[in-house]
């Protein structure tokens, strides 16, 4: 293990997130709880407005492809202003409800970015996305799941074996803090071979933050910091994929 520690949930402006990526830089630069070793930019992509339903793939991607395209270029120029500083990596956050029926194109629109966050999948979203993560271009995880909340008919050793062999990452976020050592899904994860990675969904209330230590403190008793998600920001230009239809 190489101990770094980043803190992968994070919007700015481009969505509903009130600080830059150069002020949340700052600020995790400047925490005297904890040494921050990169920061991961999770804004919700694929979103309209006003919540207009794309009506087909190819609307979908006129209206979300430059989008996307600003987006990423928008943090890899920040990965360079911080570089040697602070890591910065691009993700994004995306809601499950609203996209599963444009799988297809998001998956291409998400290449070159490093990870995705998933909100709000149910179990039946769960398997469909298990079926298909290993082919997306980037780390694909759960945001903010309360296992046992949100998949409530299934049983968590289900679960994790699901997202193991999917290659799912589980976001240990904040806003389940404070979560206890002795909790049955954070005994049962370090059983598998489940990547974790560590979040704060920061928008307007840097209280968040203070979270960092706590949740870091807690992957270290439950063995788990062992198994954080540790990567190398993708550096190559999006490749254009195969076949979009
Ligand atoms: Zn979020």
């Amino acid at each position: 293990m190489n101990g770094l520690i980043f803190n992968l949930h994070n919007h700015t402006p481009f969505s509903d997130g009130a600080y830059s990526i150069d002020e949340l830089c700052d600020l995790h630069l400047s925490r005297k709880d904890i040494k921050v070793d990169g920061i991961g930019i999770s804004d919700h992509l694929f979103r309209t407005p006003t919540s207009r339903v794309p009506a087909d793939d190819r609307e979908f991607e006129r209206i979300f492809a430059p989008e996307t395209a600003r987006y990423l270029a928008e943090v890899r120029a920040a990965r360079e202003r911080w570089a040697g500083k602070l890591q910065v990596f691009c993700g994004a956050e995306i809601h499950w409800p609203m996209n599963k029926g444009h799988l297809n194109i998001i998956r291409n629109l998400l290449s070159g970015l490093d990870y995705v966050l998933v909100e709000t999948i149910d179990w039946a979203g769960l398997t469909m996305l298990a079926n298909q993560a290993r082919r997306w271009p980037c780390h694909v995880g759960l945001a903010h799941a309360d296992v046992g909340e949100r998949f409530p008919n299934t049983s968590q050793d289900q679960v994790v074996r699901t997202m193991a062999n999917a290659r799912i990452f589980y976001e240990l976020n904040a806003v389940m803090m404070p979560l206890r050592e002795s909790d049955p899904w954070l005994n049962l994860l370090p059983k598998h071979r489940v990547f974790v990675t560590l979040g704060t969904d920061t928008h307007d209330d840097l209280t968040c933050l203070r979270a960092i230590k706590p949740m870091y403190d807690l992957l270290v008793k439950t063995g788990l910091d062992q198994r954080m998600l540790r990567f190398a920001p993708a550096s190559a230009p999006p490749q254009p994929q195969a076949a979009t239809a």
